[in-house]
């Protein structure tokens, strides 16, 4: 719990569309915010040293509203598989690591994403076998993971487990998805001190973007030690923690007591890239309609179990049907429970394709919503996957984020990080450009989904988000004004510092 004091900069508090030039933090609070005369009293009476900004924009510290801290720990360490251009270009990454890489360690390659390959397919157990040691490749999206032999067999992984693939003649393809991915990733081995390292490097990688918030999404197995380890170390770790669990706990879990949080990512649906984000209509590449990972009874079930004993509710929902069935659990559930009408806490993570109806629903039921701009600002547009999977007409309309805020919803920004990166500024950026204008939003609407409705969406804006007496001092100091800045220029605005309860613990040129 600091203290500090800043004068000389354009310092808006995303509470009224006012702004002042000074702000005063006192035991990590804000004490006052004005003008440069009014704070600089104030300070000299507090016994603080002024800070001169020389101009520079003060905004609220970023809320991140969803990112897999370990993943992208872990990915920071890994071969990146982003970019390379075909499987021999994989292949030579591999070797390289492999000469350079301790030798008892796996070699850890990450975000190969088989639609940027030249061959549209990833590497097999085969071809991956050219390696001596234990290869483990994550895709993007976390959905699948690609193994050689002797990674496999170290795994343990039974052949008959679902998601284990294998070509026509038999033969394992390396590919392990569904049951299979997630038991590889849990298997892969680690120390609870690298999990925790990973998730840390992660905390301060937010620091230098200006985030003092992040809504974790965490724990996808039973067996996964990072919703235990973030637990443990919430009071020592670099920046804010919500804690989303992406696994079904039963209700009475202590774990999910102590986070009071019983949902989180937890795939109600899948993702464009795989084909598994659930639609009415099929999609327009490939068979099938995607598909829900749960029946509505077993959702239902655990839906109420959390509502009853007044635990956040939240689901991984992409496709319009899978949205369309979390909110229909939600209007039952609630409709059940009309006493907790004003308490429950829901809340659906990505919403890629309501439609307005449905836009609707959440907006009279006060389902929040932790979306990413990125994807569909990254990912989108003509030449898109979302393109050749979904079709024009619904490539355009994902991610509707114009209606979302004209039907009022609480609408909070993140990055999905590892799926696009951990940044903020990225994201408010992308919000303000998305490939159709029709679906984009202002700079302060942007913003506000970053700060204020960043908070509102892990239901913390009641000390959080914004910058006035009272409240949380979490602070980021830009060098460029992203609400009168060229719109196009945003997310190349540099971070000068982060303050976080008053304390400078970032400081990059200020
Ligand atoms: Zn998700």
């Amino acid at each position: 719990m600091g203290n500090i004091a800043f004068v000389h900069g354009n310092v808006i508090p995303m509470d009224v569309r006012k702004r002042y030039t000074a702000v005063l933090a006192l035991d990590g609070k804000i004490a006052a915010v004005g003008n440069d005369q009014e704070i600089k009293e104030a300070a000299k009476k507090a016994g603080i040293p002024v800070k001169d900004l020389k101009g520079a924009t003060v905004l609220p510290g970023f809320h991140d509203c969803h990112a897999h801290l370990s993943l992208t720990g872990f990915d920071a360490q890994g071969i990146n598989m982003y970019d390379a251009k075909d499987i021999p270009e994989v292949i030579e990454r591999l070797k390289e690591a492999d000469a350079s890489w301790d030798q008892d360690r796996w070699l850890y390659g990450m975000r190969i994403d088989e639609g940027l390959l030249a061959e549209k397919r990833p590497p097999t157990m085969e071809e991956l076998d050219v390696i001596g040691r234990p290869v483990f490749i994550s895709d993007r999206g976390g959905h699948y993971v690609l193994v050689n032999r002797l990674a496999y067999d170290a795994l343990g992984i039974d052949d008959d487990l679902e998601g284990v693939r294998k070509d026509e003649s038999g033969r394992l393809t390396g590919r392990l998805q569904d049951k299979a991915n997630k038991e590889a990733r849990n298997r892969f081995p680690r120390t609870r001190q690298e999990f925790y390292e990973a998730m840390k490097w992660t905390g301060e990688e937010a620091l230098r973007k200006g985030i003092t918030t992040i809504h974790a999404q965490e724990g996808f197995t039973k067996d996964d030690p990072a919703v235990e380890l973030l637990l443990e170390h919430e009071e020592d770790f670099p920046v804010d923690l919500v804690i989303y669990w992406c696994y079904m706990p039963e209700a009475d879990d202590p774990l999910a007591k102590k986070m009071g949080i019983l949902g989180g990512d937890i795939l109600l649906d899948g993702s464009i890239g795989s084909r598994t984000a659930a639609f009415f209509d099929p999609y327009c590449d490939g068979d099938g309609c995607g598909y829900l990972n749960y029946t509505y009874e077993e959702a239902r079930d655990f839906v109420e179990s959390g509502i009853v004993r007044d635990l956040a509710m939240s689901f991984h929902v992409i496709g319009q049907k899978g949205i369309s069935t979390a909110l229909d659990i939600y209007e039952e559930v609630m409709g059940k429970h009309p006493e907790k009408k004003d308490t429950a806490r829901l809340r659906l993570e990505h919403f890629g394709w309501p439609d307005q109806r449905d836009i609707d629903r959440a907006a009279q039921m006060g389902v929040r919503i932790s979306t990413q701009p990125p994807f569909t600002y990254l990912r989108g547009g003509p030449e898109s996957i979302y393109r050749s999977r979904l079709g024009e007409d619904r490539e355009k309309a994902g991610y509707p984020l114009r209606l979302m805020l004209d039907a009022g919803l609480c609408v909070g920004g993140g990055s999905d990080s590892d799926i696009t990166p951990l940044d903020a500024l990225l994201g408010i950026h992308a919000a303000v450009n998305q490939p159709y204008p029709e679906n984009s939003v202002t700079p302060y609407e942007a913003v506000r989904m970053y700060t204020s409705e960043g908070a509102r969406c892990g239901w913390e804006d009641d000390y959080k988000g914004k910058l006035k007496p009272g409240m949380q001092a979490d602070m980021v100091i830009l060098e460029e004004d992203p609400l009168t800045v060229n719109p196009q220029t945003i997310k190349d605005i540099k971070v000068l510092g982060t303050v976080r309860k008053g304390d400078l613990v970032y400081e990059n040129g200020i």
